[in-house]
């Protein structure tokens, strides 16, 4: 919704792995151990895949950062890229309470041909298993059993939280939304006006 509503690119780190590891070659199964296991992959790579996407010319105008950055070297990093372009930016804090996330998590099915979502309690495909748009078999991501979502929770805890603080310190805009129990469209609107952007009008 946001970058429909932009006209800006959604570049999900998430999603460039997996296609990574799609790609297979050596990269592809070290990445793909890593995020089955729940931790991060390195700043090195993470860094590098981000940075020659944000040059692409679609990203000219501005981008949504979707996973990123989820560490401290990360953040340290995209800021120094941000500042010698002259780019100012907005961190969205999508705050949601640890048991919605699991709920979530566990209830997530992915296409794996068009990559729609749907969720068995809140958002079931129309026959059940099977994708609406094309039929296909609907799967669980890897890393979305619960003993794994426990890792990522964790490596959050540890790596990613303290990245707030880094942007607040830094004197950047930090807008925290409550999105544990809204439906997204009602996210989407929060959002929307912490931006205010003209864009979106
Ligand atoms: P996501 O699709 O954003 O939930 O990410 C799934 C997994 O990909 C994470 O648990 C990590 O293993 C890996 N990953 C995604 N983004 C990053 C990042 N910025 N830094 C390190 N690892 C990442």
């Amino acid at each position: 919704m946001l970058t429909q509503c932009m006209g800006v690119p959604h570049i999900s780190t998430g999603d460039m792995l997996r296609d990574r590891i799609r790609q297979d070659g050596e990269v592809g199964t070290a990445v793909g151990a890593t995020m089955q296991s729940g931790a991060l992959v390195s700043d090195d790579l993470v860094n590098l895949m981000v940075q020659e996407r944000l040059s692409q010319p679609d990203a000219a105008r501005g981008f949504v950062l979707d996973g990123y950055p989820r560490t401290i070297g990360q953040a340290e990093h995209l800021s120094k890229w941000l500042e010698g372009r002259g780019i100012r930016e907005v961190v969205i804090h999508l705050a949601v309470d640890y048991n919605v996330i699991i709920a979530r998590l566990t209830g997530r099915r992915q296409c794996p041909r068009c990559g729609t979502l749907y969720n068995i309690a809140s958002q079931p495909p129309r026959v059940d298993n099977l994708c609406d748009l094309d039929g296909e078999p609907l799967v669980v991501r890897d890393d979305d059993r619960e003993e794994v979502i426990r890792e990522r929770l964790e490596a959050y805890e540890n790596q990613t939280r303290p990245v707030l603080d880094f942007f607040s310190a830094s004197g950047c805009r930090v807008v925290k939304v409550d999105a544990s129990d809204h439906p997204p469209e009602a996210v989407f609107e929060k959002i929307r006006q912490a931006i205010e952007t003209d864009d979106c009008s």
